[in-house]
């Protein structure tokens, strides 16, 4: 494996709430790293189809998963998880919402963890300080993060672009500035979304629900550069790239690297 990756997901951040809401660390990705405010994702707009193309590269059209229910494929192939995982790759997953444990199969995790935002407070930080501690004692060469209070707590209870909302992703950015200041130069830091929201929801074809920000720290990306045509389909290569292992044939993504 050439370098490590860690992929921060903030469900439901929308780019115009990571602008305003105050936290100077939004700022100081997109100084520091290439970035999207315009990102698309895709239709259906909601947390599950949204991340099985985040992972697999393809459109809910192709990877079967229209709702938030997971069904085995008609016609199955490797996502990012399985991908690096053939090359020999390790990752580890932490997730505050439980129907995301689809987004990888059976055995291509070396380790997890999974808490309910509905049973506690502030998961966000708590799964953060279990990836400190995994990429910490374990060096895994993928981690993925979820944090899922934006939208649980924040949009869904409040509305979004609410002070409440606000104030929650605050919080989730914090928790990617402490990732980012403990990995150092180990891992590229990936942040991200799944889908944006509006009043109280989210899973239309509207901008407010398909537009979701990308900032990406590490080597391989320039300082301060705005990133164009930007779909979530192209995490998943761009990712692998980084990490080093083929990418599946069949992931229609691109990957963002630029090699000039
Ligand atoms: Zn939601």
């Amino acid at each position: 494996m050439d370098k490590k990756v860690i992929l921060i997901s903030i469900d439901g951040m929308r780019p115009d709430g990571a602008l305003s809401c105050g936290n100077p660390f939004v700022n100081e990705m997109m100084k520091r790293g290439s970035f999207t405010l315009d990102a698309r994702t895709v239709y259906p707009s909601v947390t599950l189809p949204c991340h099985m193309s985040m992972f697999y590269s393809v459109p809910p059209e192709r990877h079967g998963i229209t709702t938030n229910l997971y069904m085995p494929p008609v016609r199955p192939f490797n996502g990012l998880f399985e991908q690096i995982t053939l090359f020999g790759g390790k990752c580890a997953m932490y997730y505050g919402w439980e129907p995301l444990r689809d987004v990888s199969r059976p055995k291509s995790l070396l380790t997890s963890a999974y808490i309910s935002a509905r049973g506690a407070d502030d998961t966000d930080t708590y799964l953060c300080g279990c990836a400190l501690e995994c990429i910490n004692n374990h060096s895994p060469d993928f981690v993925f993060l979820y944090m899922v209070e934006t939208d649980e707590k924040g949009g869904h209870d409040h509305g979004w672009m609410s002070q409440e909302y606000l104030d929650v992703m605050s919080n989730a950015v914090n928790c990617a500035k402490r990732v980012y200041e403990t990995v150092g130069d180990k891992y590229t830091v990936i942040v991200t979304s799944d889908h944006g929201g509006h009043d109280r929801s989210h899973g239309t074809t509207m901008d407010e629900d398909m537009t979701i920000p990308m900032f990406f720290l590490g080597k391989d990306f320039i300082q301060g550069r705005e990133l164009k045509d930007v779909s979530v389909l192209d995490l998943a290569p761009t990712i692998a790239e980084i990490i080093g292992v083929t990418k599946a044939e069949e992931w229609e993504g691109k990957s963002l690297i630029d090699r000039e």
